[in-house]
This record gives C-alpha cells, structure tokens and sequence, in this order.
C-alpha cells in the first residue's frame, strides 16, 4: 500500500513536469511560426504522435481505478451534489468550485447529479440496460447502438476520465423552460470563462451521443486526457462487458469518444 502511495505521488510529480514540458512544446513551436495545423491531429487537438508524450495511463483513461484512493482526486462537498460520495480530478473540483460561486451569486444553482463513473460503476449501467426485455432478439451490435444514444460503453465514458460532470437534471427539457432555461443560458454564457464546456451539442455535423445540455466537461485536461486515448487506445483496448465484440464495427473511438463539440 506504501509502495503503491509512493509510485503515485511519484506518477504525479513526472505528470506535472511533463505538462509544463508539453506547455513549453507549444509555446516554442508557435514561436517558431508553426501553423496548428501541423500539430493537430483530428479530433483530438494532440501534438502529432511523433511529439506527443502521453499524461495520463490507460488504467486512467479506461476507467480501471478507484477514484477514492487516486491522490489527484477529491471527494465533491457533499452540499454540492444529491450524491453519497463522488469525485472529480481535484483541478477540475476547484475550477467548478469558482463557476459554483459565480452562478451562485447570479442566483443560480449548479446541483451535481453525477461526476466520476469508473469502469465497474459504467459496467454496471452498461449491463443493467443490455438484459432489457424490449432487446430480445436483437442483435448486439444494435443493442449497443440503441443503448449508446445516451449511455457509453465500459472503457470510452468521459466520466471515467475525472474531468465530466452531469448538472442538475438528466432532461434536455428541464432546460428549456423557468429555472432550468436560466441555469442552462448562464451556462452557456459563462462556464467557458471556467473552463467547462457542453461536448454533448445539438451541432449537426457532429456524430455519437445525442444532445445532453446536462454533461459539461473540464477541457483544460479533458483535451489532453483525449490526446492520450487517442495515441495509446484502440477498440483492442476495449472489453469484459457484454457487447465488446461489436466496439470495433461500431467505430466507438472515431464517432463517439471523438464525437464531441
Ligand atoms: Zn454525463
């Protein structure tokens, strides 16, 4: 247990060098006059593979951990969600922390319905909508797609990344008319400034998961946390759940994991 407490803290003193390292990469390539577009990669706004050095493992990315015992996270204040026990990466707690303050004084309230989902936790919804009786018959590849409308597979949830959080009401409905309709046009006015971002829109040309004004994501590290999935995972990477067999016909990686905003 201490030696695992120890290979963390010092995962997370090599994390932090690298980032002020990739910050730096940056920076001199755009001194240098580089246009983005020679170091972007589609979808994921990675620095091409030759210079991309991943942040985050595939235990992280995949949602293969505890997050109650991983040292870069925090238990959300239990006033600030109608959960037991949640967490989110403690950067991403503190910046909505300050968007919570800010809508707050704006008289308007920010409830948070659900925050990290590890593997297991996603597993478990997974499952449960795999066995509806409505299903019979079907074959898995079109249960998975019926059930990834809203629902991700094991192993491709933003949720598992500690950077995505679910706010007030699972409905688009809800805010589309009083409280709601104010909590969802403060959003979009200011959760930017916070760094938070709705990746679930309602933009025509964008593929996966439908619309949910409820899912914002924390793109400061959610950008870098999709860099890294796509480097170092593949529909391979994906299984131990019903339906695994179908991720790679289905394109999961390309439509849905890069399917955002
Ligand atoms: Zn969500």
């Amino acid at each position: 247990m201490l030696r695992l407490a120890l290979r963390m803290r010092l995962a997370l003193r090599m994390r932090l060098a690298l980032r002020v390292r990739f910050a730096l990469t940056a920076l001199l390539l755009s001194t240098l006059g580089c246009s983005s577009s020679q170091v972007e990669v589609a979808g994921g706004g990675a620095l091409a593979d030759s210079a991309h050095v991943p942040l985050y493992s595939p235990a992280e990315l995949l949602g293969h951990y505890d997050p109650s015992e991983h040292p870069e996270f925090s238990r959300v204040p239990s006033d600030w969600t109608d959960k037991e026990e949640i967490y989110l990466r403690s950067e991403v707690l503190d910046a909505f922390g300050r968007m919570r303050a800010a809508a707050d004084s704006a008289g308007v309230a920010l409830l948070i319905r659900s925050a990290t989902r590890n593997f297991t936790y996603q597993r478990g919804i997974w499952e449960r909508k795999w066995e509806r009786p409505r299903y019979m018959g079907w074959s898995a590849f079109e249960k998975a797609r019926d059930i990834m409308t809203y629902s991700s597979m094991p192993g491709t949830s933003r949720h598992h990344w500690g950077t995505d959080l679910d706010l007030c009401a699972f409905e688009n409905e809800w805010f589309e008319t009083g409280e709601g309709l104010l909590v969802y046009a403060w959003l979009v006015e200011h959760a930017a400034r916070f760094g938070f971002h709705q990746v679930y829109s309602d933009r025509a040309e964008r593929t996966g998961y439908h619309l949910e004004r409820w899912h914002w994501s924390y793109m400061p590290l959610a950008q870098l946390m999709l860099a890294d999935y796509n480097v170092l995972l593949s529909s391979d990477s994906l299984g131990g759940f019903s339906g695994a067999s179908v991720a790679d016909s289905l394109d999961v990686i390309q439509l849905y994991v890069n399917g955002i905003d």
